[in-house]
């Protein structure tokens, strides 16, 4: 047996505003895994390439750069942090500017390439709960549980509008609601791993779904995997 196998991969595909985040790390904490979030990577590359004005039209200079940074997930209790190249970028990743130009890296076949030897190297040594768009398709067909966690387009808008209005953020819900539709058919029709609904995943639609509920249900779909309670 390769020795990767042996490890746990709970596996959170979906789209934009899903609630893949809050959910997938509270199911790593009950089960104590690993918590993976492969966006935030996606993210920090793009925003290296926005300070270093670099071109979203020249792939290739992306790929040099991407070859020459470092992303490290790093988590300590309830606080993740993501740093590139050493330095605390995990407000910084979280802006307009970076979800609407993170597409760029990540329609690059030789970025995602580097960025799944990273995501795989994860399960050497933890069982992980791992979330993204490709997680069950491209970095781990073999995860033991797949997951597509899903919501109407309007609720995503509206989760996203409270969220921004928490941080003390006015925006136009139907504004939020043309860009997330923008991410999603970006995300979906993308050549090289674009989102999709996977024959063995398990489909949640957390429309109306509290946060509790969505999480015990994967709690659940796992405990009948492994038998364990
Ligand atoms: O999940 P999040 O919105 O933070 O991801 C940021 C961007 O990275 C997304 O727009 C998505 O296109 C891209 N992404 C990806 N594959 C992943 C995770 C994120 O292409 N596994």
């Amino acid at each position: 047996m390769n020795p990767e196998d042996k490890h746990f991969v709970i596996a959170i595909d979906g789209p934009a505003g899903a609630g893949k985040s809050t959910v997938a790390k509270i199911v790593a904490k009950r089960l104590n895994f690993l918590y993976v979030d492969t966006g935030a990577m996606y993210r920090a590359l793009t925003l290296k390439a926005l300070k270093q004005n670099i071109d979203f039209h020249n792939p290739q200079a992306l790929i040099e750069m991407a070859k020459d940074t470092t992303i490290e997930l790093i988590q300590n209790g309830d606080s993740y942090r993501v740093l590139l190249d050493g330095q605390d970028v995990s407000n910084e990743i979280r802006t307009e500017q970076v979800s609407t130009n993170s597409h760029f890296v990540a329609s690059i076949h030789e970025i995602r390439q580097l960025l799944w030897d990273i995501q795989r190297s994860y399960r050497k040594n933890h069982d992980i709960v791992m979330e993204g768009r490709d997680i069950g398709s491209k970095v781990f067909p073999d995860a033991q549980l797949k997951i597509y966690l899903d919501a109407s387009v309007q609720e995503r808008a509206k989760r996203r509008y409270l969220q921004l209005k928490q941080q003390g953020i006015e925006e136009d819900i139907e504004k939020l609601q043309r860009e997330i539709e923008i991410r999603d058919q970006r995300d979906k029709n993308r050549e090289i791993a674009p989102l999709k609904k996977l024959d063995d995943a398990v489909v949640i639609d957390t429309t109306f779904m509290t946060i509790e509920q969505v999480v015990s249900a994967i709690i659940d779909l796992y405990k009948e995997k492994t038998g364990k309670v």
